[in-house]
């Protein structure tokens, strides 16, 4: 509000200044031409109001021209300062449904291990009982790890201070191995995994293993419960393709650009269902980068999501 009352105040000043300028050089030229109408004879009159009239047009068209770049610089700062305003208030949203998420997240494993410790601890349960709960809080202690990490390792790649391992891998191998030793495995969805061996890129492993895993999740989070979910590894031309299919809800056209922003999540967040914290495919977009490659999304037919990491291979065929 206040912005706009300045912004208004400012183009008010501004024309006010142009009407003052112009109505001042027409006042100039009125008093010249009644001083010279009590001493010149009518030719010289015509003759000098002539060339006082063509001053004052061009003094006119000075202020017009100049008023026509200062407006333009001026609208181009308001307009500057209004996206960037705009856009500190948005990454502001954001942070504070960050907070809000990211307490969430953390309060019902902790709440799940603090119950399951003080029901041990009041009953004397039979051993598989024991091991059950016993089990149940290292999944969530795990869940609580992987979301730590995954902040951490947010912040490195934005401070740019993560370093990259890179070195020959096979991304097949990498994916097959990334899915099959998580601890916090839900097996809520059957996983058809379809991989081309030597496929090789020059990566990180643990970054690589962190974008497979935060894309699979998203599918899994986001997709009703046992639909199924493929991901597939495939060469296309020069390129390694890293492709993770779902059947969920899909992303509308208008927020696909948005996704991979820090903290970005679909919808409201007192609407929003599922958890989550709007890191993992900010994340996944700085290991591409890292990597010399690309994410994009997709519409999967008829419903859900494709999302498609691409790297530059290195062991290309030499080109005929
Ligand atoms: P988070 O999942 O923690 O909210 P992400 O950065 O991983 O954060 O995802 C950002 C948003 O993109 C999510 O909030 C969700 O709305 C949307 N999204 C991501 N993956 C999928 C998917 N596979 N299907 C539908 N929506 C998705």
């Amino acid at each position: 509000m206040i912005y706009y009352l300045l912004v208004f105040y400012v183009l008010f000043q501004f024309g006010w200044w142009a009407y003052l300028l112009v109505d001042l050089n027409r006042e100039v030229y009125n008093q010249k031409i009644a001083s010279l109408k009590k001493v010149d004879s009518a030719p010289e009159l015509i003759q000098e109001n002539q060339v006082l009239l063509k001053k004052m047009h061009e003094r006119w068209l000075m202020v017009a021209s100049e008023g026509i770049v200062f407006l333009s610089l001026l609208l181009l700062g308001v307009f500057i300062t209004r996206k960037a305003i705009y856009k500190e208030v948005a990454l502001a949203r954001q942070q504070k449904n960050f907070i809000l998420s990211i307490t969430h997240e953390f309060k019902s494993p902790l709440a799940a291990i603090k119950l399951n410790l003080q029901t041990l601890l009041k009953h004397q349960f039979e051993k598989d009982r024991q091991q059950l709960m016993l089990s149940q809080a290292i999944h969530e202690t795990d869940r609580i790890n992987a979301l730590v990490e995954n902040a951490l390792l947010a912040a490195r790649l934005e401070g740019h201070s993560y370093k990259l391992d890179a070195e020959e891998v096979s991304l097949g191998e990498l994916v097959s191995l990334a899915l099959h030793s998580r601890t916090y495995m839900t097996y809520s969805h059957p996983l058809d995994i379809q991989v081309e061996p030597d496929v090789f890129i020059s990566g990180d492993t643990l970054s690589l293993t962190s974008a497979v895993l935060n894309l699979v999740e998203n599918a899994e989070k986001y997709s009703p419960e046992n639909n199924p979910i493929k991901v597939e590894v495939i060469k296309q031309g020069r390129h390694a393709l890293l492709r993770v299919t779902d059947t969920g809800p899909g992303i509308p056209d208008e927020e696909k650009g948005k996704i991979f922003e820090k903290f970005y999540r679909v919808g409201n967040e007192d609407t929003r269902r599922s958890k989550g914290t709007g890191l993992g495919l900010f994340i996944v977009r700085h290991i591409a980068d890292l990597h010399h490659g690309s994410i994009l999304v997709k519409n999967n037919q008829p419903k859900g999501s494709i999302f498609e990491l691409r790297f530059p291979l290195t062991n290309q065929e030499p080109s005929s």
